[in-house]
């Protein structure tokens, strides 16, 4: 299909951009209005940069959320904040997001003077007011438009899409003119097994904590469509036999439930039934480890 040229479309790549948690990826799918993004309430749920493609009459824009700034530990964290800051120096218009719960954190500010130095357009989504007291929202307002880095600071929140429709409005307005280079229907950049992964993942991390869920990572060894059901085989990876203890549960529970809640994702995701088999292995140090982390997926600093 020829791409959409008229003088009056626009289209460009928008950056979500912010530290760890503030919910740029929440924010990605309620503009999507499907899930293309894994989120929990762990920091680090995404790893990789992954595309949303939000294709309208008037215009496209092509979404990329980010892995939070963060100051990595590891080969796997290097890599996320070099998707980050990809992103930041790529993009035609970045949101960036802010926990409004709180006051700005050192993180927060760090982000900001990257996206100054960027001298990028730039909106700032202050997020989760649907948790916040209006008159506590007033200040850290003022604040943050203070900074002069942003064409507009709004209260949104990503859950409950209140004040989600200004916040589209104002990052179409810093759009570009361009043509449609995506057609309607590809939403993402992730493939189905991408996906798949991505899915299974998050069950693992909304059902475990504290190190756990950052020592995870999910391969998928098999996806295999039969007459009824799409058979899937994957393999849960985690650093140390501890965790394994704890993703497999007592007696295989917790494990038995992971598989439990991602079957049905899976089968919303691929609107088929599903058979899911989880394995458990051990791989200790895999995030420093650049041929597991290339096998995951998790390689090139521009992919
Ligand atoms: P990311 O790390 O910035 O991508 O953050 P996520 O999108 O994964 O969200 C982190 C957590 O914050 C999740 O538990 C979300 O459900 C929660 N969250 C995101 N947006 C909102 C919001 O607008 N309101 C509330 N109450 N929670 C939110
Ligand atoms: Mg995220």
């Amino acid at each position: 299909m020829e791409p959409a040229r008229t003088e009056s479309y626009h289209s460009g790549f928008v950056g979500i951009v912010g530290r760890p948690n503030v919910g740029k990826s929440t924010l990605l799918n309620y503009v999507l209005g499907e899930k293309v993004a894994i989120t929990s309430p762990r920091p680090q749920t995404t790893r990789h940069r992954i595309l949303g493609v939000l294709t309208r009459e008037d215009a496209q824009i092509m979404f990329l959320d980010t892995p939070g700034l963060h100051e990595p530990q590891h080969t796997l964290g290097r890599y996320m904040l070099e998707v980050a800051k990809a992103v930041i120096e790529e993009a035609d218009v970045l949101i960036a997001v802010i926990d409004a719960r709180q006051r700005l954190t050192d993180a927060d500010e760090r982000m900001f003077a990257r996206v100054r130095h960027t001298k990028r357009p730039a909106v700032l989504a202050l997020n989760k007011v649907d948790v916040v007291k209006k008159p506590r929202l007033l200040p850290l307002i003022k604040q943050c438009a203070a900074t002069n880095i942003f064409s507009d600071c709004i209260p949104v929140s990503a859950l409950t899409g209140e004040q989600m429709p200004v916040l589209l409005a104002r990052v179409m307005a810093l759009l570009p003119t361009g043509p449609r280079w995506y057609e309607p229907e590809q939403r993402t950049n992730q493939t189905t097994t991408q996906l798949i992964s991505e899915f299974i993942r998050e069950q693992v991390l909304l059902a475990t904590h504290e190190e756990v869920p950052h020592a995870i990572a999910v391969l998928i060894d098999q996806v295999e469509e039969r007459e009824h059901v799409t058979a899937i085989e994957a393999t849960i990876f985690v650093e140390r036999p501890g965790q394994k203890a704890i993703v497999i549960g007592r007696g295989g529970a917790l494990l038995k439930e992971i598989g439990s809640v991602a079957r049905k994702q899976l089968e919303r995701l691929l609107g088929r039934k599903v058979y899911l088999g989880l394995w458990v292995k051990v791989a200790p140090g895999w995030r420093s480890n650049e041929r597991i982390l290339r096998e995951l997926g998790y390689a090139g600093t521009s992919s």
